[in-house]
């Protein structure tokens, strides 16, 4: 029965990753997230239903249209496979609860996020500004978050990173933060309360430092350059849905 949940949460979670492949396309271009139906980007020819299964189809048909045999992004089922992965293991530590929900709707977007960010670096305001009210009130009243704890964490969460980079132009003349990053960080603090920020903050400088390092050392390119920073606060913010009540454990704090 608990497999059988289980194997539920992940194929749930496939089909959604389907859809935020479409949210990752759609979005940047602002086309509409609902039509036309899926379609193959190079012969337009719109996708048979069971050419649309998530994970499955790209296996089955080896990577390539069915009709013009076209190359298909593995972007695609990578997508629907971390969707997948991440449902399953939030269901597996909060079970069938509304937590598990909320946290997975967070996570979805989250994911869109960083593959927009990786691939335009950019993060859509359509995306953070109506997601930075809405995660702040699903925290206070689904998730019971106290709600100082909460609007600190929105208020704090922005004002951190705007300083960051206020002083960083003033002192480089160039812009590093993007704004983007700043009304990010918002909505997680806003989501996860205040007492996240310390968390999510070193967790995403320091994994954020180590490949921006590597990318400047393997493409010898300027930091400037280097990585965007938005994937780095996502899966800061993912990381301590699982690991934040150990981490203020691990520092006496209250969670
Ligand atoms: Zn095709």
């Amino acid at each position: 029965m608990l497999f059988l949940m289980n194997l539920f949460a992940f194929i749930f979670g496939a089909a959604i990753g389907s859809f935020l492949n479409v949210c990752i396309f759609r979005l940047p271009a602002k086309t509409s997230i609902i039509r036309p139906a899926s379609r193959c980007p190079q012969c337009l020819h719109p996708l048979r239903f069971y050419d649309n299964i998530p994970l499955i189809s790209y296996l089955m048909l080896r990577g390539k249209c069915r009709d013009c045999g076209a190359m298909i992004s593995s972007r695609y089922p990578l997508v629907e496979f971390i969707t997948a992965l991440l449902a399953l293991l939030l269901f597996m530590k909060f079970g069938p609860t509304l937590n598990f929900l909320i946290f997975f709707i967070f996570t979805a977007v989250l994911i869109v996020i960083t593959f927009i960010d990786l691939d335009h670096q950019i993060i859509p305001d359509v995306i953070t500004l109506p997601g930075i009210p809405l995660f702040f009130l699903a925290a206070v009243f689904l998730l019971k978050v106290p709600w100082r704890d909460a609007l600190l964490g929105l208020l704090i969460g922005g004002g951190v990173l705007f300083v960051i980079a206020l002083v960083y132009e003033l002192i480089t003349k160039r812009e590093g933060m993007g704004g983007g990053d700043i009304k990010l960080l918002a909505m997680i603090g806003g989501f996860l309360g205040w007492k996240s920020l310390m968390f999510v903050l070193l967790f995403s400088s320091f994994s954020g430092a180590i490949v921006g390092i590597t990318a400047m050392i393997i493409k010898k390119q300027d930091m400037k350059y280097a990585v965007p920073f938005g994937p780095f606060l996502s899966a800061a913010a993912v990381a301590y849905l699982f690991w934040g009540n150990d981490f203020m454990h691990l520092l006496f704090l209250p969670y």
